[in-house]
């Protein structure tokens, strides 16, 4: 089936000519002795971006997450994130195998909690209970609809973490939409938390890899996981390049990621049985309900057929995820099939 429209996720992005070009010249070396040079700019780009003294690159951003959780927590100790974090869903129960924590999951609107869960949710010192010990926060929120969290919650969150003495991580697999979509920098974001990565895969368009950073002695046991999990590598310069690359070009476009999934969502929210408010969509992805008696995958199966691909979550969920590879054109393509969909 020849798909048109990808709008099933940001990682279906392919790296663009210019982008393998300069990966096809990248100089590499020794990346597990830190002797690859493109490596080592790449690190430094995202240290100095996060106001982190160090980073280190990992295949994955989900390496990021369970190395942090790893270094962060001991096995029994408690982790308090919202019930839509990444690693509850898609990380194969990590946590549980590879860091031994316990997750506390709270809620709240769009992916986001506020300080007054956090408080709720921080235990009292009790041989019975977990010991609280580390507070998670994903920006943007996957499951949130790609929602930003503003700086003043990302602050009140982690100041009650301080005060108790928790340590603070954030998953920042699309923090960089975030950052363009509200004007504020990525190191303002990443201040008040111990560790925080981003993800070069997603919007940002490179085929591999993402970076974690923070302290100096948090990248160093951070290094400890890598080597130990096998995520040390060898000439990842030809990889880490497309990171670079997606750094210096493909930030300041998100701008039109975001313009094309308001534009989608405004589109979908006339079509009948569509249940959307534009007014939520914050950055590049578009989450939408059905109320008629089509269910999603019925539907999502039917754009296929015309072209355009999105996912299903659950009967009558469908997400929509803008990216580099979907221009303005792609979107009224997308209008037009999901309007004989919805109508016909
Ligand atoms: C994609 C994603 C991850 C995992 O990143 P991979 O590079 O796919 O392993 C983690 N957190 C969030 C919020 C994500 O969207």
């Amino acid at each position: 089936m020849k798909i048109d429209v990808d709008l099933f996720s940001d990682t279906v992005t392919r790296p663009t000519g210019e982008m393998r070009r300069f990966m096809c010249d990248a100089e590499v070396g020794d990346e597990q002795k830190l002797e690859d040079p493109t490596v080592n700019v790449l690190c430094e780009m995202v240290a100095e971006l996060l106001g982190k003294e160090a980073a280190v690159f990992l295949p994955s951003g989900t390496m990021c997450n369970e190395i942090a959780l790893r270094v962060h927590a001991r096995p029994g100790e408690e982790v308090i994130a919202h019930h839509t974090a990444h690693p509850i869903h898609f990380e194969t129960g990590g946590p549980a195998a590879l860091a031994g924590v316990n997750v506390r999951a709270v809620d709240g609107p769009r992916g986001q909690f506020d300080a007054a869960a956090v408080e709720a949710a921080v235990r009292p010192p009790s041989r019975y209970a977990p010991r609280s010990r580390l507070v998670w926060v994903e920006q943007t929120s996957n499951l949130g609809g790609g929602s930003v969290w503003p700086l003043e919650r990302i602050e009140a969150v982690t100041a009650v973490a301080r005060r108790h003495g928790l340590a603070t991580h954030m998953d920042g697999a699309r923090l960089m939409n975030a950052v363009v979509a509200s004007g504020v920098a990525a190191r303002d974001y990443a201040a008040t938390f111990d560790s925080a990565w981003i993800d070069f895969t997603k919007g940002l368009g490179a085929p591999v890899g993402a970076a974690l950073a923070g302290s100096r002695a948090f990248i160093d046991e951070a290094w400890r996981c890598k080597q130990q999990m096998g995520g040390a590598m060898r000439q990842a310069g030809i990889i880490a390049a497309g990171g670079i690359w997606a750094l210096r070009h493909h930030v300041k476009r998100l701008a039109e990621d975001h313009a094309n999934a308001r534009r989608l969502a405004e589109g979908l929210a006339r079509l009948p049985g569509v249940s959307l408010d534009p007014g939520t969509i914050d950055t590049n992805i578009v989450f939408f309900e059905l109320t008629g008696s089509l269910t999603a995958p019925a539907a999502c199966e039917r754009m296929l057929a015309r072209g355009v691909r999105m996912g299903a979550l659950g009967a009558r969920t469908i997400r929509a995820v803008t990216h580099l590879d979907v221009d303005a054109d792609a979107i009224e393509r997308t209008l037009a099939v999901a309007r004989d969909v919805f109508t016909g």
